[in-house]
This record gives structure tokens, sequence and C-alpha cells, in this order.
């Protein structure tokens, strides 16, 4: 485990980048990592994650009583206790609110799907948990849903949340979710999303470990079985009681990519798309140009 200070520092540079790339305003966020057995060393209440100093951490124990620091912990440090609690080979937690997966957060759609292989492998399927209230002891309730089984979640209209083997690893989770929802986002706005088949999602299951890979559980991609549960059992020594959400990964028949998820509506007609011609477009922008002049 690294020394105390470099931690610190850590934190401080992983808050400066947190902030630098827009995955917090103001003082959103928090971040925490374990100082060894007994102590958690966390950012503090109401700063800014951009602006911080190594002096300004606080050390608490993992019941939440300040041991050591001049401010007071931060707002969210009751779900920071509650993911050690139930995740005892995490060394650390990133919370942001990263403004693409806060999106989908928002609107209510889990990053679910089997599309690129380095989410997959390093994060399985992003589940989202329930909304809570900030701060309270909902948040911490909603989390536990899933953090045994998953890595990263996101967190009804709020942001996302992240744990790790270390710091940077956590961090790096976040950065992840990130990007994969700025590319989810990209390939829904294109109108087509061509999905990994479950054999090939099966595949990357069996690469993790070559490339170095300990996620908590396999990546579910066959709904309806309780593989993720007793895996998770196996590696935490807890029950299996986790909830594992499936990645949407549907059958190949040997082919490695399938075509997308057929989107219905309401009334179970499939969803059309409107395709315009490179003249229509333009005509339509030529007509709102006008409009607004
Ligand atoms: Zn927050």
């Amino acid at each position: 485990m690294s020394s105390e200070s470099t931690l610190r520092a850590d934190i401080v540079e992983v808050g400066r980048r947190m902030y630098a790339r827009g995955y917090t305003a103001s003082n959103d966020g928090n971040i925490s990592v374990r100082l060894g057995p007994e102590r958690l060393l966390m950012t503090p209440k109401s700063v800014c994650k951009g602006f911080m100093t190594p002096d300004m951490m606080c050390i608490t124990d993992l019941e939440g009583r300040k041991l050591q620091g001049d401010r007071d912990p931060s707002s969210e440090m009751l779900m920071h206790l509650e993911v050690y609690r139930q995740r005892p080979d995490a060394q650390a937690v990133v919370h942001a609110h990263p403004p693409t997966a806060t999106g989908f957060a928002v609107a209510g759609i889990p990053l679910d799907r089997a599309v690129l292989a380095e989410v997959l492998t390093t994060l399985g399927s992003i589940p989202i948990a329930e909304y809570a209230t900030p701060s309270t002891r909902e948040l911490p309730e909603a989390v536990r849903k899933y953090i045994k089984a998953h890595d990263g979640m996101l967190l009804a209209n709020h942001g996302a949340l992240t744990v790790g083997a270390d710091l940077y690893g956590a961090y790096y989770k976040m950065e992840t979710i990130e990007h994969f929802a700025k590319i989810s986002l990209v390939a829904r706005l294109l109108g087509r999303e061509n999905l990994l088949s479950r054999e090939e999602v099966m595949r990357l299951q069996e690469l993790r470990g070559s490339y170095g890979i300990q996620a908590p559980a396999p990546i579910c991609a066959v709904p309806g079985t309780d593989l993720e549960s007793r895996s998770v059992a196996d590696r935490t020594g807890a029950p299996g009681d986790a909830t594992c959400q499936t990645v949407q990964a549907p059958k190949g028949d040997g082919s490695r990519l399938v075509a997308d998820v057929v989107r219905r509506t309401a009334e179970g007609r499939e969803d059309e798309e409107i395709r315009l011609t490179y003249r229509e477009l333009s005509a339509l922008l030529e007509d709102a140009i006008r409009s607004i002049r």
C-alpha cells in the first residue's frame, strides 16, 4: 500500500483531472482510499475537487468517525462507507457527475449493451442504482443492490460511482464510463448500434485474465443464470446475494457482430428510422435558418 503522503497527493491529482475534464462542477464529487485495514482517507465536504491541497483530506474510521483533519468529511461519506463494507477488495471509491453518463442516468437508460470490448472486460454491464436523495442514508441503500457484482454504476438523476483496486483504477473506470456514454450517444444519434454477440462476450470473459483484469463477477451475458452470484461469493467470501445486470448481447449463430436491438413502439410496432436525403435535410435547415432570421 502507498504511503499516506502519496495517497493524499494522488487524491489531489485525481480531483484535478475530474474537474479539468468536466466530470464535476463547483464542489461536486468525492474521492476516498483505504489507508489501512481500519482507516479511510477522504475528500472534505464543500471544496472544489479541482483546487484541493493534500492537507485538506480527512481521515475517518470505517464507521465514519473523523480521526484527523481540519475539515468535515464528504457529504457522501455514507455511500463510500457502504461500498467498503460490501467490497472488502475495493481500495478506492470515486464519485462524480460526468455529463454524458449522467445524462443516461437522468434518462433512465443503463449502459448495458455489448458494444465495446474494453468496456465489457473492465466493467461488464453498467446498471443504474435507484434514485436516492444525495447525502442521505437512501444512497448507500440504492448502491448496495449492485455494488457486489459491478465496479461501476450510474446513480439515477445524479451521477456515477466507481471502485478499484487502487485510486487510479477507480478513476480510470470513471473515464471509461463517460467515454462509453459519449460513444453510445453518438451511435444512437446515428441510428444504429451493432452489438457484440453473446458468443463474443463469452470469449471476452475468458480473455479478462490475460488482460490482467480482476472484476467482481463474470460479464453476465446469459439472462436467468445465477453464475454471477456464485462467483461473487467465491471471491469476497460473502453470501451470493449480488445482483448482476445482464449485458444485452443477443445470440449470434456463429457471427461475432449482430444487428442492433430492434426498438419497438408502445404499440409493439418496429420503431421506424427517419432517413432524409441530403437535399431534404438542406431544405429543412434552410427553412429553420429563415425562421430565426
Ligand atoms: Zn454527487
